[in-house]
Parts: C-alpha cells; structure tokens; sequence
C-alpha cells in the first residue's frame, strides 16, 4: 500500500498491496473507488482488475516450465468478460456445466483446448460436449457408457480422458478433492479395467485427468502430491488403449486470506516441475501437460464493494449495516467450506486511512445472523454512504452465493 497519511490509522492487510491507494481512496483500474461506484451507478457490486490478472499469469509463466500449458478452470469466476479475458492469456479453459462450456466456446478457444470435468453431467451437458468436440473427463464408467451411446448416434468418436480419483491426498489442502471415497472420478485402481471397455467403444482416448485439491499454501505438500501425481499417470499408461496425450494434473494453488496466511512460493514449486515435466518428455512423449487453477488467476484480482446504510450500537458493540452480504459474496459471511469464520481483508474504501478508527462489526441486510462480512474489524470511523470493500473477492464470490435468498437486487459486476 502507498499514500497512507500517517499518523492516521488504517488496519494492516498484507495482502491489500495489489492495489493502489491514492489520496487515501483505493484505486482500481485506474479509478477511484468512488468514481468507479459513479461510474457502475449502484451498489454493491464485485469489481475484477485485469492487470491484476496480467501479472499472475506472467509470474506463472516465468516461473514454471515452457512446456508446462496453463488452463483456467471457470467455476473460480465464469463471468463471460473475466473468462475472455483469461481465455486469451491462458492455453485453455476447463467447464463444469454445458453453461459453462457455452461461455468457453463463445471466446473462440479451440475445442481441442477446453475439457469438461464435473461428476453427474447431464444429457444436455455430453450432447453439447460432444457436439463441440472438447475433452470430456468421465467421472464413471457409466458416464462412459453414455457418451459412448451419444457418438454413436451422431457418428462421432468425441476425445476423452479418464478422471482419476487417486489413491494419495493433497495435504494441507483447503478443500480435498482425491483419495479415499470420493464422487469424483474413477478410483485409481479401477482405472485400468475401465480403459479395457474403453477401447472397444467409438471413443478416442486422448488421457488423464489428475486433481487432488485446491486453496494449498504449502510448496511441500503440492511438490509431494505432484510428484505423485506423475507415478500414478506413468503406472496407469501401462494400461492404456492408446499412448498418453494428454495430462492435467489439477492444480490447487492457494492465496492468502487472513492473517498469518502468506503468498505461495513458486520457486520450488517450479522446480520440481521443471524436473517431472522433463522426465514425463521422456515416459510419455506425447503427453501435453497442463495445469488447471482457478482461485490463483482471479481471486486477488477481485473486490466486492457495498454501501453502509445504517449504524447502530448494541449492547456496547457497533454495527455498520451495510447493503451487502451473504446472498452475494457467500465465502466473505464464512459459509462456504470454513470451519471456523475467520474475517476476509476489509477495508473502507473511500477513506483507507481515517483520523479516527473504532471496532465494528460488518453486517448485511438479510434476516440471518450468518450474514457477517467482518466480526469485530478494525475500521475508520464510518457512516451511511461509505463504501466498504471485501478483498481477495474474485474466486468463488458471486456465482457461489445464494443471490436469490431474501430477494435483494444482484450486484454489478464489472471487469475493469
Ligand atoms: C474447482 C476445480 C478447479 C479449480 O480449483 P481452484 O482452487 O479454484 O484453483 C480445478 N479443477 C477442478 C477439477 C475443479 O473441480
């Protein structure tokens, strides 16, 4: 952060430093959070910053091998602006839902640049794959047995993979997506019995598709699962109905959130890669590797910003009743996947920094004691009209929440 006149006080974010402040307003996309709301004409409202984008792509591609190819997965954020963005800065895109995959094709990626993963697909979700020809991660043998029916009635032979469940863990990793019982994938150790049926069907077998967790802060545990990752693919080759094209071996990049939580050291990271990547040029000389991250593209990129209506003391404690909330930006109330609610990094952005600064609590306008953006914070001293900004808003903000609850109007949403 720059600009901050002392000595006011402001709450210390570490991982505000993405943004400008300037004469003490957070600046976004070369605006003013206050010309910006002008300029949106409501509140509240998410705003994603492209070149916030920009630069996580690039210290990707800096640091990671060249062969390395790098997809955005689309349930972080599918608004369609935000993903033609990252359609055009990335090698391709991953869809969970024909809604999804709609939005992909529209941005011009090529199908052979687009997969679609997702257990408990709908007709209308392997119609449209098929049709459109992009790689479907089958999750079961009976989804196999299905998109298989389908090709044959168009006469086509769609490019599939095998979504592996594997038989180790993403360690520390936020959400565990692999081993053990899961709905996702195929279990590893059915995977080659799987492959047998699969060559005898109008499919083409292009690979494997590998995901073991997400929101991981740890070099240690990502190195350790992507070493892994690579043995099972090698084992599970040997099985194979035709050599290995294709490769993604997930992803699960973290960012840091609350406090004590620090940004993710690539370095490491892409060292170990370097090495698998080099390796599996030599075992599986066909394959093209990629990585799919959602969150780690999008998720410093984004803020959401609401308005403060009302201000009320209680009991001793103050509230900042703000037009925001859960039915918006569900993972900022603390219910989407936290144990215990922690608060995102807040701010007041109109005026960062405030001669004054009291401990308020941050509260939206639903009828429901979970709708809380920020438990006991630390902000200038604040009044109806004030903008109030959640950080790290860009992944799993507006498309994870319930807008429908309490029908209150939908936040703008604008790339900027
Ligand atoms: C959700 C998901 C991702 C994206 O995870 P992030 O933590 O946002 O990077 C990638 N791949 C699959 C299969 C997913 O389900």
């Amino acid at each position: 952060m720059s600009d901050i006149p002392s000595p006011a006080k402001v709450p210390e974010h570490a991982v505000m430093q993405q943004f400008e402040v300037i004469d003490n307003s957070l600046h976004i996309g070369g605006r003013s959070l206050s010309a910006l709301a002008s300029a949106v004409g409501r509140t509240p409202f998410y705003a994603y910053d492209r070149t916030v984008m920009d630069a996580r792509v690039t210290a990707l591609r800096e640091a990671m091998p060249p062969r390395l190819h790098l997809h955005y997965a689309m349930k972080a954020n599918p608004m369609p602006d935000v993903v033609q963005h990252l359609a055009a800065i990335t090698d391709g895109l991953d869809v969970a839902s024909a809604g999804e995959l709609r939005v992909a094709l529209e941005t011009g990626t090529a199908p052979a640049n687009i997969s679609f993963a997702g257990p408990g697909k709908s007709t209308e979700d392997l119609e449209l794959a098929v049709a459109s020809g992009v790689i479907i991660n089958m999750e079961s043998r009976r989804e196999m047995e299905r998109i298989a029916l389908l090709a044959e009635r168009c006469g086509k032979r769609p490019p599939v993979a095998i979504r592996v469940n594997p038989d180790f863990e993403l360690k520390a990793a936020g959400m565990k997506m692999g081993s053990g019982p899961k709905p996702f994938g195929v279990d590893a150790e059915q995977v080659p019995a799987m492959m047998q049926s699969l060559a005898s069907l109008p499919l083409e077998f292009v690979g494997l598709h590998i995901f073991s967790g997400s929101q991981n802060l740890r070099p240690q545990a990502i190195i350790e699962a992507q070493r892994k990752t690579f043995e099972l693919a090698y084992h599970l080759s040997q099985s194979a109905p035709a050599p290995i094209r294709w490769l993604n071996i997930g992803g699960g990049l973290g960012v840091p959130y609350f406090p004590g939580e620090r940004h993710l050291d690539l370095a490491p990271i892409a060292a170990n890669l370097a090495e698998l990547v080099e390796t599996a040029a030599a075992r599986l000389p066909e394959a093209e590797i990629v990585m799919e991250l959602g969150r780690y593209l999008v998720a410093e990129a984004g803020i959401y910003v609401c308005e403060v209506v009302d201000k009320k003391v209680s009991r001793g404690e103050t509230f900042l009743v703000t037009n925001g909330g859960l039915h918006h930006h569900l993972a900022a109330s603390g219910n989407f996947g936290q144990v215990i609610r922690k608060n995102y990094p807040l701010c007041l952005g109109n005026r960062v920094a405030g001669d004054t600064t009291e401990e308020v609590n941050v509260v939206g306008p639903l009828c429901t004691p979970l709708d809380i953006l920020g438990h006991r914070v630390t902000l200038p001293t604040a009044e109806p009209g004030d903008l109030v900004v959640v950080f790290q808003s860009g992944a799993y903000g507006l498309s994870a929440s319930p807008v429908g609850f309490l029908s209150h109007p939908p936040p703008g949403e604008v790339l900027v």
